[in-house]
């Protein structure tokens, strides 16, 4: 028998082009693969085995025609917030919930519900600023908040499997034979 969690390990879809577009099961690259869409440009370690066939694992793969789509923006919620900074407070790098949504600069200083001006603090980091800046209240971000892409998206997949990802994700050089 296929093992199921192996069908489910996550796979990164490449463009013709390369540019990363999707995340997608190992069952949906097996099947692409099998349509002979997809080439394979890495493999898991992991050897799927079946009664007729044993197979590498698929880890990245790249579609064999391009794809033309849009790239759609990701929208500026609470919710998104969080995602971006990994349910993380900001300040002191608890996880403890609830999480709260601060202004970095405060809404009377005229910060705006910007990507770039809202982060995510646990309470009591939120009380303790309160209506300062971090520099008036010695409280400096941990991390630079930025408007996420769909490429920090897809890094966001990326544990100790998915080593593999990297250089397709930007996250290390592209070695070039
Ligand atoms: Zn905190």
């Amino acid at each position: 028998m296929i093992n199921n969690s192996l069908l489910n390990r996550r796979v990164l879809i490449l463009n013709q082009n390369y540019q990363p577009i999707s995340v997608a099961s190992a069952k949906r690259a097996i099947v692409l693969m099998f349509k002979d869409k997809i080439e394979v440009l890495e493999n898991y370690s992991d050897i799927i085995h079946s009664p007729t066939i044993a197979m590498s694992l698929p880890s990245v793969i790249k579609l064999n025609s391009f794809v033309s789509f849009k790239r759609k923006n990701i929208v500026l919620s609470r919710r998104n917030i969080l995602k971006r900074d990994d349910y993380i407070c900001q300040y002191c790098g608890t996880h403890s919930i609830p999480m709260t949504i601060d202004h970095i600069i405060p809404k009377r200083n005229g910060g705006k519900d910007t990507w770039e001006n809202l982060t995510t603090a646990c309470i009591k980091c939120n009380l303790k600023k309160g209506s300062r800046t971090p520099k008036e209240s010695k409280m400096p971000l941990t991390r630079k908040p930025i408007k996420p892409t769909v490429i920090t998206f897809f890094q966001k997949f990326v544990k100790k499997y998915q080593d593999t990802w990297r250089p397709y994700l930007f996250m290390d050089p592209i070695e070039i034979n």
